[in-house]
């Protein structure tokens, strides 16, 4: 049947979102762990693989097949990762990604009541792919447990970076969590950018972001709009809750956003900083915006941003501007 995907990966949306909403009622130290518990996953097993991860049939469930590339010892290979087991929380974070979007595969997999149905998942192998990766990203961050921690201070880095250690995520994983459908209408009241700016061979750019607000949208993404480097086009067969948001800034110069003459400098100097700007937005007028930062890593160097507007729109005070 032509619409089978579209059935299934509703199906998979909504089992994801069910068994979130329940993990998340519990306050679970790891959401993740709890769902591989739900979804009867016995344990992580290493393997040399020429993919990153994969599923495995066992007596009682299934185990996540992990590639041995990256492990430190043979013993630490050999060690049970069942959900139960205290080893769990030495997964590293990327471990984790691979995990759950393992545990995406096998939730597909219910959906589509257990049958693989070979023609169905191998004619959309790649919107799977994409789609299991956004379920994979709501497994890590349950909406009720991120919006609670969040508590609407999207724009306090440090906060950003403390839940991106609790929940053991990358940053990135963290932001493009937000692109996802069922976050639309969240932090509603605040108008700000929160970006991961990453150095890509000696230039600082916008590897992911988020935007919320009419003048953060306003001014930091629809004039870039023409140069967007492109769509995504993976998920196009998946149902509508999988359509997420990109913005056109990403990829781009940090420096396109026009803040600062002195913002790279700054991210590439200190380790953290807070100050107040007013940037051009418009002819004769402006916005002012309170920027912040907090360094993640310095080689190759990774800087948590966020942009807040502090004041909307009003006449430019300054003749000069950066
Ligand atoms: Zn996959």
């Amino acid at each position: 049947m032509e619409n089978d995907i579209e059935k299934i990966s509703a199906t998979a949306w909504q089992k994801t979102e069910q068994l979130t909403a329940a993990i998340a009622k519990t306050s679970p130290e790891d959401p993740l762990r709890e769902a591989a518990k739900k979804l009867n996953i016995t344990g992580i097993r290493f393997v040399p693989l020429f993919c990153s991860a994969g599923l495995a049939k066992t007596g009682s469930g299934f185990e996540v097949v992990l590639n041995l590339d990256g492990v430190r010892g043979t013993s630490e290979a050999s060690s049970n990762f069942e959900p139960g087991s205290e080893k769990w929380f030495t997964l590293t974070n990327r471990m984790r990604f691979s995990v759950a979007h393992e545990l995406a595969h096998l939730i597909f997999l219910e959906a589509a009541d257990g049958d693989w149905r070979e023609g169905v998942f191998d004619t959309n192998l790649k919107s799977i792919e994409g789609g299991c990766s956004s379920l994979a990203r709501i497994l890590l961050l349950p909406k009720q447990m991120l919006l609670k921690a969040v508590d609407e201070q999207l724009f306090d880095v440090n906060l950003l970076n403390e839940i991106c250690s609790r929940f053991r995520v990358s940053p990135e994983v963290f932001i493009r969590r937000l692109h996802l459908s069922d976050m639309t209408g969240a932090f509603a009241g605040l108008d700000c950018v929160v970006a991961l700016v990453q150095d890509n061979e000696g230039i600082l750019i916008i590897k992911t972001c988020h935007i919320m607000g009419g003048d953060s949208k306003g001014r930091f993404d629809t004039p870039y709009e023409k140069v967007r480097v492109k769509k995504p086009k993976d998920h196009s067969s998946l149902s509508k809750h999988f359509r997420q948001l990109a913005w056109a800034i990403e990829g781009l110069p940090v420096a396109k956003l026009g803040i600062d003459d002195e913002l790279e400098s700054k991210l590439r100097r200190d380790e953290k900083g807070k100050w107040e700007r007013e940037v051009p937005f418009g002819k004769d007028t402006a916005i002012t915006c309170e920027i912040r930062f907090l360094r993640r890593r310095s080689s190759p160097l990774s800087v948590l941003l966020s942009i807040l507007v502090t004041r909307h729109t009003h006449a430019r005070t300054h003749q000069k501007l950066v």
